[in-house]
This record gives structure tokens, sequence and C-alpha cells, in this order.
């Protein structure tokens, strides 16, 4: 059984303590390779090479640092069907999805930041006959970049690229429930050339690997994208040592559909945005509010076309849906589904485990699920789901469904359905949300910022967003 190595100082090596977790294939339920069970020893080491790499790589000329990088996002490109097939297996989503998404992405953010530095420019102040002001930005130093499993290999890459092209070390760690593409990464960094110690993969738990990477005094800047929960513990460990911190967390994202919308494009949209990646993405709209005036067309339409998703075997192309990505956050979903029986809800399609005959029997599957008939403020309501579990709720106008859609403790991201342009602007400047999408969904421009506001995090990504970040600005005041 393949046992995935830690990549520190350039080299592919054993954990310290040579343990080792379980990985399993979901769609199986079976485990299929090990993961290293790495501890705060192998953090050091890590540190320490990423330490002793930076005053090289940080004075490395921008346009180098940019060639090594385009190399990496190259070899990405090159090895797509093999990362996809990786990515499908250790994550349960269907090849077809990650060889679309995923992949292509995790390439399109080295070479978004390999680019990007190229074209950056730092401020410059002047006083009127008096002096001038410039700022510099200096890359900070050790970087911790920690990530979840649901996109594994696209917001591994979303954090470490923009750090290392600004000119930081990284010490990074995917989540351990998904190593296997992380892994893969580190092979095409030492093709790519990557100089040794610049960027350190240390695999293992959250507790263990995790929470060394937040305490260590030499990392002082951090990169998370996780649950709210983990999130407020890592700030609570990270605020008192003064460390910079980006927080990309939970979501519970309301999808507002007006009765002006085009109806088959918004249909069409809603599907993918329900119960893409099985509803593992933080950007799926959970909530969806639909005017009264339309309500009982949308669920004929929507429950008609969720019924006709098909699930099982990731590699088959006909399959919408893969399996969840552990047996743990299955019984999650699951006992979310329950609740909501108990808040009242009726289960319009699905609310069960689907079993898939044959190979995949022990694989860990849920049937899109549709739940109408809940209040608003209801637990389903307000606590994330992710799996692919939606809920129904009709409006009668702007004021009621502004306030349904703001309620959550979360604030992510937000879907709004009209023709009108008006009603768009004014529905999209009153949610409290990081991110709109008004009659689309994921549309992503890597140069937008990225991000949540109340419970959904701290800090943007994406575009200069992330390079600022990944940078300490320093002014310099000139008197002429
Ligand atoms: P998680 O918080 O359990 O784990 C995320 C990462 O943090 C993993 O690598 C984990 O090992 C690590 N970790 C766990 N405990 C830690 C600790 N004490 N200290 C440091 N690191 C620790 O989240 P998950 O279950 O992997 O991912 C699902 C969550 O991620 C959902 O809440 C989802 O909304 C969120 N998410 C948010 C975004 C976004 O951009 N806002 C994107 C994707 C996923």
């Amino acid at each position: 059984m393949l046992a995935i190595k830690n990549y520190i100082n350039g080299e592919l090596v054993e954990p310290i303590a040579k343990t080792y977790i379980d990985n399993y294939n979901p769609a199986k339920g079976s485990v299929y390779s090990l993961t290293p069970d790495s501890d705060e020893r192998d953090v050091q080491m890590s540190v320490n090479a990423a330490t002793a790499a930076f005053p090289s790589w940080s004075t490395t000329p921008k346009s180098e640092r940019s060639a090594i990088l385009l190399r990496i996002a190259e070899l990405i490109e090159k090895n797509l069907d093999k990362l996809a097939i990786a990515e499908s297996i250790d994550n349960g989503k269907p090849i077809w999805l990650a060889k679309m998404v995923d992949i292509p992405r995790a390439a399109s953010n080295f070479h978004f930041y390999a680019t990007a530095i190229l074209h950056d420019a730092t401020d410059t102040y002047a006083m009127e006959n008096t002096a001038i002001n410039y700022t510099l930005r200096h890359p900070i130093g050790v970087a911790g970049c920690i990530s979840p499993w649901n996109l594994p290999l696209y917001l591994f890459t979303w954090k470490i690229a923009p750090a290392l092209a600004s000119g930081n070390c990284v010490v990074a760690k995917p989540s351990e429930i998904t190593p296997m593409t992380a892994y893969l990464l580190s092979e095409l960094c030492i093709e790519a050339g990557l100089p040794k110690g610049v960027l350190n993969i240390v695999h293992g738990y959250g507790h263990k690997v995790g929470a060394a990477i937040t305490a260590h005094p030499n990392i002082p800047v951090i990169s998370f994208t996780g649950g709210t929960k983990t999130g407020a513990e890592i700030a609570r460990i990270a605020a008192p040592m003064f460390k910079k911190l980006s927080l990309e967390l939970g979501g519970k994202n309301p999808n507002i559909i007006f009765s002006d919308c085009d109806f088959d494009k918004m249909l069409k949209t809603t599907i993918n945005s329900s119960f893409s990646n099985q509803g593992e993405i933080c950007l799926c709209g959970s909530r969806i509010f639909i005017e009264r005036g339309i309500y009982e067309k949308f669920k004929t339409g929507f429950v008609a076309q969720a019924k006709q998703l098909t699930i099982g075997n990731p590699a088959d192309d006909k399959n919408r849906l893969g399996a969840i990505v552990s047996k743990q956050h299955m019984e999650k979903i699951l006992s979310y589904i329950d609740l909501s029986k108990q808040e009242g809800g009726s289960i319009l399609c699905g609310g069960k485990q689907a079993h898939i005959a044959g190979e995949f029997e022990k694989g860990w599957y849920i049937e899109p699920t549709i739940i109408e008939g809940l209040a608003y403020d209801c637990r389903t309501n307000q606590e994330e789901i992710f799996g692919p579990v939606v809920t129904l709720t009709p409006f009668d106008n702007e004021e009621d469904v502004l306030k349904m859609a703001n309620s959550t403790i979360y604030g992510l991201a937000a879907t709004v359905w009209t023709e009108s342009l008006t009603k768009a602007h004014r529905v999209a400047n009153n949610l409290h949300s990081g991110i709109v999408w008004v009659n689309c969904w994921l549309l992503r421009d890597l140069r937008t910022p990225f991000g949540g506001v109340k419970s959904s995090g701290i800090g943007r990504e994406g575009g200069f967003e992330a390079l600022r970040f990944f940078t300490e600005p320093k002014n310099v005041c000139i008197k002429l």
C-alpha cells in the first residue's frame, strides 16, 4: 500500500514518528493508502528548512520565481489526468469534475500568481513641495498554509501560489482526509526545480500538525481555509502572538430567486449550485428562497431534475454525484436530515444514504435531498450541513427575503436571480455577504477579492489582495 511522504527541505521523507493514518477511498469505503501521522518535530524540521531557504528565495528576482512557478503550473497541466483520478479516489468526487474544475484551477492558481507578481506595483504619495512617500512590500518570512478536504489541490494551491510568488517560504498542511494530490504536487515541485526548503508539505492531523504550525513562533503569517470552529481555535492561539491571519471559513449561502428571473437558466444553474461536488463546496447555495408566485413551478421543476441526478462510481462520467468524503461526514449530513424532520420539514426528494451495488456497496453516498416547510431560523436553516441538502422557503417581498438571507452567523456567498437590473443592484448591496453572484454561480475571476463576512472569516484571498496579505508594507518618506 502506498505510504505518502512529507516534503521537507526538497526531499520526500517519512514522518519522524514513522506512524501513519489510514487514508480512505470514500467511493468504496476502504483504506487504499497511508498518510504520515506527523507531529511538531516534522513541523520544526520544515520551519528550519523554510527559514534557511528564505534569504535566497525572497531575493530571487521575480522573473526567476515566476519561471519556476510557471513550470509547476505546466506540470500540473501535463499531469491533469493522473491528478484528477487521484483527487477523485481520495475525495469521492466525480473524475469529470476534477478534470474540469479542480486540477485546471490548481494550474491556474500558479499561472495567475506567477504572472501577477510581474505586473504588481506599489503606491506613492507625493506631498506637494515637501516629500515623497513610497511603499515597499516585503515578503514576511515563513508562511503557514492549512487547507480543507473539499477542493483539495484547488484550495491548497490557492494559498501556496501567492505565498511563494511574493517571496515567502511555506510550511503547508493539506487535510489529512485528502492528502494525495498535495503529495503528488511535491513530486512536481521537485521536477520543476523549486529550490529546497522553499515549500514544505507536512501531512497529518489538524490537532497535531495544524496546531504546531499555528503555535510556531517563527511562522508569523497563517492562511487557513476550513470550518468556523477550527478558525476560531487558530485565531485564539495566533492572536496573542500578533500573527497575520487570513481565515476562510464556513457558509450557509442563500440563493434568492425572484419571479422575474430567466427560469430555465436559473433552474439549470440552481441544480449545480445545490449539488455540485455532492454539495461539498463552501459556495453552494443551501438555502433557496423563491418568490411565492413561482414557488410551485420551481418546486416541481427542481425536484424533477434533482431526481434525475445519478449517483455512484466517480469514474463513470454519467454520474453527476460521487461519494461523500468520509463516513463521519456522511453521518453528520444524515443527522441534519433527521433534525430537519424533527423541525417539521418535509422531504421532497432524497433524504437517505444511497446504496450502490457491486464494488461500491460499502461507499458513502447520499441522495440529493430537498426539504421544504421549515422556519427560516430553525437549526437546519442556520447551521452549515455541507452536503447535497437544500431547503426551499417561499418569500413575498425583498425586505422579507433579505431578513431571512441575512439571518445566519455566516456571510460567505449569495446568489440572486432576477432580470431587473435595479433590483439586482439593490439586493446585492443589502446582502451581508463577501460574494454575490447575479444570474450565475461560481463564475470566478481570480483578480477579485474572495472571502466572507461575519463567521465566514476574516481577510480576503484572490488577486492582489493575496499578494498584499503575504507581504508587509513599509512606507519610506523622503523630504524634498
Ligand atoms: P476543518 O476545519 O476540520 O479542517 C481544515 C484544516 O484544518 C484541515 O487541514 C485540518 O487538519 C486542520 N485543522 C483541524 N484542526 C486544527 C487545529 N486545531 N489547528 C490547526 N489546523 C487544524 O475543515 P474541513 O472539514 O476540512 O473543511 C470543511 C469546512 O471548510 C467547511 O466548514 C467549509 O465551509 C469550509 N470551507 C471554506 C471555504 C472558504 O473559502 N470559505 C472553502 C472550502 C471549505
